[in-house]
C-alpha cells in the first residue's frame, strides 16, 4: 500500500478524482493494545465495523485472537486472513447452512441465540450421524436497553430477562459451555449503560439457577465525534468490572466483550473532494451510499478538515454536504465546520470513518470505487493518546 504523511500529502501527490480511504494503521495498533491491556476480560473484535483485512491482521498482531462474525461470509474472510483466530458467531438468527459450514470447515464453537427454536437448529445444524457436538460454547442474548446510546440495538435481538429462565436452562444441558451476552446499543455515552445491563443479566441468571461460564457485555464503547464527548474507556472498565464482580458466578465465570466502533473509528478517514458549492451547501464525491451512511441517515456528525498546502486564514463556518449521487437522500446535515472559503476543486478530510465507514459502502449509480492509501499522523481525534482533557489515566482499582 502507498505511504504518504497525511492528507495533504495524498492530495498533493493524487489529486484524486475519486474519494481516497485514509488508514492509521497504528491507530488501530494502538486502540486493540489499550483493551487488551485495560478491559479486565477477553476483548474480541467485532468484524461488522470494518472487514478490511489490512485492519484484521494489524488487530491480530496487537493481540485479538477471537473475532465476533455475523455472517457465514464474514466467518470465510475471518478465516482465510487469520487462519488461527476464533471465531464466535454472535447473530442470533442464523441460517442451518451457516451454521453447519461454520462449524464442520472453519472450527467454529461458539454461538449466540435468543430463542428455542435458534437453540434447536444449532444443535440439529451441528449433529452428525446422529452424534450431537459435546464441545458448543452457547451464548443467550439477553435484551437489555439502550437508553444511553445513540444508535440503538434494543429491539431486534435479544430474549427478555425474565422470560429468559426456560432458554438458558435448555441451553446449558445443550452445551459445554454456558454463556450471556447482550449490547447496549452502538457508541454508549455512560458506563451506566453496562451495570444496567449487567443487573439485568445477573436477575436473568439467578431465576433460571444455572451456571454460567461467559458474561459477555458485547459492543458499544464510544469513540470521539463532534458533539459527543464520552469519559474515558478506563471508567467504563472499572464500572464492568465492578458490576462482573459482584455477580454470583464472577469466581468461575470469563468476561469477554466485542467491541468494534471502539477498536477500529480511528483506523480510517476519507479524502473527498468538493465539486461544487452553492451557498452553504457543498456538493461532495462521497455520500449516503459511500462511506457516510450514518452522517446521513443518523445525522452523525463526523470531524472535517480543509486539506490545502497553506492553511486558510479565514473563519469557520457551517456547512452541510450532499453527496454524488441523484438521490435527495444522499445529503448530510452536519453541521460540517469548515473555513468560510471553501470552494470547488478543494480537498476535505472526513476523520474517525474507519467503523461504519468503508465497511457500508456501495457502488450505487457508479460512485463506488476508492482508492486506499495509508497515513502516518493522528487520527482527528482519540481515545488512546492521552491527550483528551478528560482522558487521564484513572487507576483500576481491585482487579483480579
Ligand atoms: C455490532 C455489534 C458489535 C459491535 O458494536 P460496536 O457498537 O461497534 O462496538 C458487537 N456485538 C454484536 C453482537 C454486534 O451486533
Amino acid at each position: 500500500m502507498r505511504k504518504y504523511h497525511n492528507a495533504v500529502g495524498v492530495a498533493a501527490a493524487l489529486r484524486p478524482a475519486s474519494p481516497v480511504t485514509l488508514v492509521r494503521p497504528h491507530a488501530a495498533d494502538r486502540a486493540a493494545r489499550f483493551f487488551q491491556e485495560r478491559f479486565p476480560g477477553l476483548c474480541m473484535y467485532a468484524v461488522k465495523a470494518n472487514p478490511s483485512p489490512d485492519l484484521l491482521r494489524t488487530l491480530w498482531n496487537a493481540g485479538i485472537t477471537h473475532y465476533d462474525v455475523a455472517s457465514i461470509t464474514e466467518v470465510r474472510l475471518v478465516r482465510s486472513v487469520l487462519p488461527d483466530a476464533k471465531l464466535c458467531f454472535m447473530h442470533p438468527v442464523k441460517s442451518p447452512e451457516a451454521i453447519e459450514e461454520a462449524y464442520f470447515d472453519h472450527g467454529v464453537r461458539t454461538f449466540s441465540l435468543d430463542t428455542m427454536e435458534e437453540l434447536e437448529k444449532i444443535v440439529a445444524a451441528t449433529t452428525r450421524d446422529g452424534a450431537a457436538a459435546e464441545d458448543l460454547w452457547l451464548c443467550v442474548r439477553i435484551r437489555v436497553p439502550s437508553d444511553h446510546s445513540e444508535l440503538s440495538l434494543a429491539a431486534k435481538f435479544g430474549v427478555r430477562a425474565e422470560e429468559s429462565a426456560e432458554l438458558l436452562m435448555a441451553a446449558r444441558q445443550a452445551s459445554d459451555a454456558l454463556g450471556v451476552c447482550f449490547h447496549v446499543g452502538s457508541q454508549a455515552m455512560s458506563p451506566a449503560a453496562y451495570t444496567n445491563a449487567i443487573s439485568l443479566v445477573r436477575a436473568a441468571i439467578v431465576s433460571a439457577g444455572v451456571t454460567v461460564d461467559v458474561v459477555d457485555v458485547g459492543g458499544g464503547f464510544p469513540s470521539v465525534y463532534p458533539g459527543m464527548d464520552p469519559a474515558p474507556l478506563d471508567v467504563y472498565f472499572q464500572a464492568i468490572h465492578d458490576a462482573f464482580e459482584d455477580m454470583p458466578i464472577s469466581y468461575s465465570a470469563e468476561l469477554w466483550c466485542e467491541p468494534g466502533r471502539a477498536l477500529c473509528a480511528e483506523y480510517a478517514s476519507v479524502l473527498v473532494r468538493v465539486e461544487q458549492r452553492k451557498g452553504q451547501t457543498l456538493y461532495i464525491n462521497d455520500g449516503a451510499y459511500g462511506s457516510l451512511f450514518d452522517a446521513a441517515h443518523v445525522d452523525w456528525r463526523f470531524p472535517v478538515s480543509l486539506v490545502r498546502e497553506s492553511a486558510s486564514e479565514e473563519d469557520l463556518a457551517a456547512f452541510d454536504l450532499y453527496g454524488p449521487t441523484c438521490d435527495d437522500l444522499d445529503h448530510m446535515e452536519g453541521p460540517f465546520l469548515l473555513p468560510a472559503d471553501v470552494k470547488a476543486g478543494d480537498f476535505i478530510e472526513i476523520g474517525m470513518l474507519g467503523a461504519y465507514g468503508a465497511a457500508m459502502r456501495t457502488s450505487f449509480n457508479g460512485f463506488g470505487a476508492s482508492e486506499t492509501v495509508e497515513v502516518e499522523d493522528e487520527p482527528m481525534e482519540s481515545l488512546y493518546t492521552g491527550e483528551r482533557p478528560s482522558a487521564e489515566v484513572i487507576p483500576l482499582t481491585g482487579r483480579s
